[in-house]
């Protein structure tokens, strides 16, 4: 359960969701081509949220957050992307922070949590996929080694995405060799990494198929103090899964957000794009994609906004966050396919951007988690099949 309040009536995020609007007004398509094409962060677009307040939505208010619940938070994410504007740049910001928030202790809680809701202290990074090991968290090699009151950390990760454009990381390391853990998922410790300060860190950039500021990092002799290791030794896998659900629930939303905003450009190119003398919205076979598309995408919507009420009133929703951003990912990703076919040629030219946010939402179906992932856990944790992996 999050800490943040639940005092946000629907029509103050109806004002938070114009606000997030009128600020994304401001970086158009332009600036997000201008940095596509130069694989550039958007430092202005993320300053601007932090700014504003939205990127600290779910920090309680006596750490210097917003606390907004869940569903405003949703509306955030969202906004963003109907606007055309990526929120990948700067969405974990967003929930990282909620492994401090749930499993930090005090002093950590005010050491941290205010630099982060003022944005003074990015904390974008979050290090968790590592080449070999891949989607089996557990299999993980990077090693913590306590030695007096520090970590000693060697290993490496991969797509530990903005961690060039931020401060801190949350790192998941083993901390007790695999056959010596008391359990298969105990071992593995949480630590906050200020990356301002370490030694022995590198970090290379990986250049993907979209603007998406991922890197590879390695550690060599990376020395942590102590008292950056959140919560309890060994019980770092536990907090993260904790905080998994946020992070499905947000990126459900952003894939909502992508298929409206693609929804939206269709709708209007199908009015007003004119061949054999007629707009081709009207031929059943333009109007009938974007219609399903339109459909599948309120579908999924419903089950992110049910997600999110769970979440909020601290309710299990493990079943729900996975079928939120399962399926809104594939309502996106359904979406940004109708709306190239409906634009022709057009949806290929850049200046359109809809090539952009294809490349964009097409992340959904692989990251945070995996399309399969998500089916394997639905069909094992919700319909009691034997567990395939
Ligand atoms: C752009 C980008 C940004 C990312 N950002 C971050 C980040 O900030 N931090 C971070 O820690 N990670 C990040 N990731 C990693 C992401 O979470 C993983 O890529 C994702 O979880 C899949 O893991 P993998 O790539 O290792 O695929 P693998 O585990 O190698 O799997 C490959 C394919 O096989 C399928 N598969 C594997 N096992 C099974 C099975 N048992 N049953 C059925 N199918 C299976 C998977 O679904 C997948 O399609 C990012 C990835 C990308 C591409």
């Amino acid at each position: 359960m999050n800490d943040a309040g639940s005092h946000v009536a629907s029509d103050d995020i109806a004002a938070i969701r114009e606000a997030v609007r009128a600020l994304c007004a401001g970086f158009p398509g332009e600036y997000w081509r201008e940095l596509d094409r130069a694989r550039a962060y958007p430092t202005r677009f993320v300053q601007a949220l932090t700014e504003a307040g939205f990127l600290a939505a779910l920090i309680p208010e006596e750490f210097g957050g917003s606390g907004l619940t869940m569903r405003a938070a949703t509306a955030i994410m969202e906004e963003i992307q109907a606007s055309g504007c990526n929120g990948a740049a700067c969405h974990a910001q967003m929930y990282i922070m909620g492994t401090v928030l749930r499993h930090g202790s005090a002093a950590q809680k005010a050491r941290w949590l205010p630099g982060i809701a003022s944005g003074e202290l990015r904390l974008q990074a979050f290090g968790v996929t590592e080449p070999t090991s891949g989607t089996d968290t557990l299999s993980l090699r990077t090693t913590a080694v306590r030695d007096g009151d520090a970590y000693v950390v060697n290993g490496q990760k991969i797509w530990t995405s903005r961690a060039e454009h931020s401060d801190l990381m949350l790192l998941l390391a083993r901390t007790t060799p695999r056959e010596q853990a008391a359990s298969r998922t105990a071992g593995l410790s949480v630590f906050l990494v200020d990356m301002r300060a370490a030694k022995g860190l590198t970090i290379r950039p990986i250049r993907t198929l979209m603007n998406h500021a991922t890197t590879e990092v390695f550690f060599d002799d990376m020395v942590v103090p102590a008292e950056n290791l959140i919560g309890e030794e060994g019980k770092g896998f536990r907090y993260i899964l904790a905080g998994m659900n946020a992070e499905r629930i947000l990126i459900g939303a952003e894939c909502i957000g992508d298929a409206k905003w693609f929804i939206e450009k269709a709708s209007a190119y199908g009015k007003e794009r004119v061949v054999f003398g007629r707009p081709i919205g009207q031929n059943q076979g333009v109007q009938f994609p974007i219609a399903r598309a339109y459909a599948q995408m309120r579908a999924a919507e419903l089950m992110v906004h049910e997600a999110a009420a769970l979440y909020e009133a601290g309710r299990e929703c493990g079943a729900e966050a996975n079928m939120a951003k399962l399926l809104a990912a594939d309502a996106s990703w359904a979406a940004a396919d109708m709306c190239v076919q409906t634009f022709g040629g057009f949806g290929f030219a850049e200046d359109f951007d809809i090539e952009r946010k294809l490349r964009e939402t097409r992340l959904y179906q692989v990251a945070p988690i995996s399309t399969n992932l998500i089916l394997s856990y639905l069909a094992e944790h919700t319909l009691g099949l034997p567990r395939s992996y």
